[in-house]
């Protein structure tokens, strides 16, 4: 026994669903993290043997996955959840949300990123990649949830409240990306809108300035035909050609949406291995189309899973997500075995990490960031279980979810939030709404 590593911490689940490059599916398995790594994943007979832990954690009952990651989100969008639904995209934009947003204070967006981190703790999800204003807040409010992500302080072509020009955003970002150099869970993207809100000079400079901060450069793109007339009308381009006319589809982009993507462009996107964010509840809310996702994957594209921000989703759930990414493939395939379990699950962890430039994330194996997550199995629609993934992916809510660990720290268990006081929140969510509803 003598020679027993030491660990920080060791958890025993009934079952570890790793995503590493095996796949590999433990029954009674056990991960061992030291300084919030992984250094160990192995059945737990072995482990148990092996690591002398300064803490155990036993999770009986539960099936232990890695952390999700979202990787399209507008996390402060939280607070405008459900002020305008069943519109399409643009007079649901122009019409609703910007009018209301083009007010928000800083305090506020801090406050709907508070929520959002809550909302996804709660159900699973470890780190995402954001797109908002005032991301230094949002940044904060990371920090103090403990949680990951990658900030996209956005910015528009035109003059906006927040930017008189695209210039000021950028030395935003620049501050931004200072202010967190030393955090190790919060990184930042250069974030232009979308290829009809920002021109290509912009485009062009924003993305040199990405190359110049060595960060990913991440928009919206191809989101619905309507967005491909607008291209069309302005730049004679469709928005995956606009890219490439001016030189930046790379493996430092990630896009958001391509539902209007042809075969040529998606053969386009692989070659440069360019990454994409498939956001179902919100191409479906928004009545943009259905991504081709299949094809995409077949092509050898790194497809992802995002949310979108919660006003047009409404939820930032991930195994929703996942469930719609599944069942909406089969449809827009016309082939029920297109886009399966397997594949949905890579998606949002292995995937969705790439999205976000950090491959790192999305597995549990050794050398990983410890970024998990539990599911209860006693829940009744968890069982009886024949396949794991399959009960990831198809039977489960998101509401089964246990425990959220980021960096080997427990973050959400059973109801409780580490580094929230959550009726608080609550209570100045509720004031919040009133605000909005005074400035609508
Ligand atoms: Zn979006």
């Amino acid at each position: 026994m003598a020679d027993r590593q030491t660990c920080d911490l060791l958890l025993h689940a009934d079952m570890v669903v790793t995503q590493d490059k095996e796949r590999r599916i433990l029954n009674s398995g056990s991960v061992a993290i030291e300084d919030g790594i992984v250094v160990s994943v192995g059945p737990s007979e072995k482990l148990e043997q092996a690591f002398a832990a300064r803490e155990v954690v036993d999770l009986s009952g539960k099936l232990l996955m890695p952390g999700l990651v979202n990787a399209h989100c507008h996390a402060p969008m939280v607070l405008l959840r459900g002020i305008a639904d069943d519109l399409p995209l643009m007079e649901w934009l122009e019409d609703n949300i910007w009018p209301v947003e083009r007010q928000l204070t800083k305090d506020l967006i801090g406050l709907g990123a508070r929520l959002a981190c809550a909302e996804m703790l709660r159900a699973g999800v470890t780190a995402f990649l954001d797109g908002y204003i005032h991301e230094q807040v949002v940044g904060a409010a990371v920090d103090a949830a403990g949680m990951r992500a990658v900030l996209g302080e956005g910015f528009f072509g035109f003059p906006s409240p927040m930017f008189p020009s695209a210039q000021h955003c950028w030395d935003s970002i620049k501050r931004i990306d200072r202010q967190f150099a030393g955090n190790g869970r919060i990184r930042s993207a250069v974030t232009p809108h979308a290829a009809f809100t920002v021109p290509p000079k912009y485009l062009v400079k924003s993305y040199e300035l990405a190359e110049g901060l060595d960060m990913p450069w991440q928009i919206h793109l191809a989101e619905s035909p309507v967005e491909t007339s607008v291209c069309l009308e302005k730049y004679g381009k469709r928005p995956v050609e606009l890219l490439y006319s001016l030189d930046i589809l790379s493996d430092r982009v990630t896009l958001h949406h391509c539902v209007d993507v042809n075969d040529e462009e998606i053969a386009l996107l692989a070659e440069k291995n360019v990454k994409v964010v498939h956001n179902p509840a919100s191409n479906l809310k928004l009545n943009s189309g259905m991504s081709p996702v299949q094809k995409m994957l077949d092509a050898g594209v790194v497809v992802g899973i995002g949310t979108d921000g919660a006003a047009s989703n409404n939820q930032l759930n991930m195994f929703r997500e996942m469930g719609l990414a599944a069942l909406v493939g089969k449809v827009r395939s016309d082939d029920a075995s297109a886009v399966n379990a397997q594949s949905v699950l890579d998606m949002a962890t292995l995937n969705s990490a790439r999205c976000l430039h950090w491959p790192e994330l999305g597995s549990i194996a050794e050398g990983c960031p410890a970024d998990m997550v539990a599911l209860d199995l006693d829940s009744p629609n968890l069982q009886p279980l024949f396949n794991p993934v399959s009960q990831v992916v198809y039977a489960s809510s998101g509401h089964e979810v246990s425990m959220t660990m980021v960096a080997g720290k427990v973050l959400y268990h059973e109801g409780a939030y580490r580094n929230f006081d959550v009726k608080a929140l609550l209570q100045e969510v509720k004031q919040a709404q009133k605000w909005i509803n005074a400035h609508r």
